[in-house]
């Protein structure tokens, strides 16, 4: 039952929870919610340093797809897409999921044997996949330059039909607002600082607000969640950089599909109020700082106006940048730690937003029953001993 008034109540920390979700944003969100509703377990408060989902949650191009390359991946961002197929009608509320296709564009014969490669490969694991020439892709995106005499010419491209965009904040919104139906603790402007470690067990978080005892202590912090986990001194392999976007103004309809190329560097879609939504490749440089360098703007604009020559008069409306967790194999990390309560699920990168509701399947899973899904079990930290990588570069290299 949920509120008429509000979406979420604004609750004072309780002084103990069975499980302590670090981080308000889709995943943290996503994960409270299954715990909830497929588990059963509503002493559950998700800590959120500022206010709920105004990080990457807030700040992502919405992208959504499932074809990446490799087995495992396929099936946890695929089991994801079928989750977003169901999810506006399971919340109650218009995420405005739209699968308008997804194109990934080839400008050289690496970029084509690549992506026929994942085209095979998609199809073999049952996830939908194309391959397009360059007049089959004039076809589908009319607006797009396949002029042999570009820069970097298109040469064909991968469509998934059922990828697109939704709504981020009515996901956030819808998901919160389920969330705290079930009880659900959703604190705002909380930020954990510490861990109360004893015997080698996770006891307690300290955080701005006081100590909170937890049974279980589930960190959902995306960039932050290398900074967290070593004051629980445990290193992880992740490195921190901005990623920027930015919109347009409001325009007419000029794009009906998601336009995306590693090899120039930029994805773009048209949201549906009409701003024209792009992003850009990561900041090289580590940081914290949610606004990133004028450069990279500058070249994924030369980048989109080569592609898209009717985009040259449009003007900017705002850009942004925010802090994404890239990992050694550019895979996520989902699982227990060697601290015992405390679980990771972090390393999403630049393409987490997609796996919100997988990722919050897999993760309450995980937490419910004290060991990893079976879709999460080769996302394991011990991949970077054992040398299990799971190496998406080809498929993620292009931040989304
Ligand atoms: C510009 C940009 C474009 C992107 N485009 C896409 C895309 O098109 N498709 C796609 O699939 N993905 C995309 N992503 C990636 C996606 O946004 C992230 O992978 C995903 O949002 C990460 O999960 P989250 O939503 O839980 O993260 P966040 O929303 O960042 O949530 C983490 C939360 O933890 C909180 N936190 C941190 N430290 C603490 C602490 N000590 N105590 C309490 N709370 C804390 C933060 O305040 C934050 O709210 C993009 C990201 C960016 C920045």
């Amino acid at each position: 039952m949920t509120h008429p008034d509000f979406l979420w109540r604004n609750p004072d920390p309780k002084p103990a929870y069975d499980v302590v979700i670090v981080g308000g944003g889709g995943h943290g969100l996503a994960t409270a919610y299954y715990l909830a509703k497929n588990h059963g377990l509503t002493n559950v408060a998700v800590l959120e340093r500022g206010w709920l989902a105004g990080g990457n949650m807030a700040r992502n191009t919405t992208i959504i797809r499932s074809n990446y390359l490799w087995d495992e991946s396929a099936a946890i961002y695929e089991h994801s897409l079928k989750l977003w197929e169901g999810l506006s009608d399971e919340l109650d509320y218009d995420l405005q999921f739209s699968q308008r296709g997804v194109l990934n564009l080839a400008h050289n014969l690496g970029d084509v044997r690549e992506g026929r490669r994942r085209v095979n490969a998609n199809r073999l694991n049952g996830v939908d996949a194309e391959w397009l020439d360059a007049d089959e892709v004039k076809k589908f995106c009319p607006i797009i330059n396949v002029s042999d005499r570009a820069r970097y010419p298109v040469m064909g491209a991968t469509l998934q039909r059922r990828g697109g965009i939704a709504k981020h904040d009515h996901v956030a919104w819808a998901l919160a607002r389920q969330a705290d139906a079930y009880g659900v603790d959703l604190i705002q402007g909380c930020e954990v600082t510490g861990f109360e470690i004893t015997g080698g067990r996770v006891t307690a978080v300290e955080t701005s607000r006081g100590r909170i005892a937890a049974g279980k202590v589930a960190l959902a912090a995306a960039g932050h969640t290398s900074v967290l986990a070593e004051r629980a001194g445990i290193r992880l392999p992740l490195q921190s950089h901005p990623l920027q976007a930015l919109v347009s103004e409001l325009l007419e309809p000029v794009l009906d599909c998601v336009v995306m190329s590693n090899a120039v560097h930029v994805y773009v879609s048209q949201a549906h109020k009409g701003e024209l939504v792009m992003g850009a490749g990561i900041d090289a440089y580590n940081s914290y700082g949610q606004r990133g360098g004028v450069h990279v703007i500058e070249a994924q604009m030369a980048a989109a106006l080569e592609l898209f020559p009717i985009f040259s008069r449009a003007r900017v409306l705002r850009t942004w940048a925010g802090i994404v967790d890239v990992s050694p194999d550019a895979s996520p990390i989902i699982g227990p730690t060697p601290v015992d309560g405390l679980y990771i699920n972090a390393g999403w990168g630049t393409g987490g937003f997609k796996a919100t509701p997988g990722s919050g399947w897999v993760y309450a899973h995980t937490l419910a029953h004290e060991r990893p899904h079976p879709l999460a079990e080769p996302f394991a930290l011990d991949r970077f001993t054992t040398g299990a990588l799971i190496d998406e570069h080809g498929a993620a290299a292009v931040a989304h």
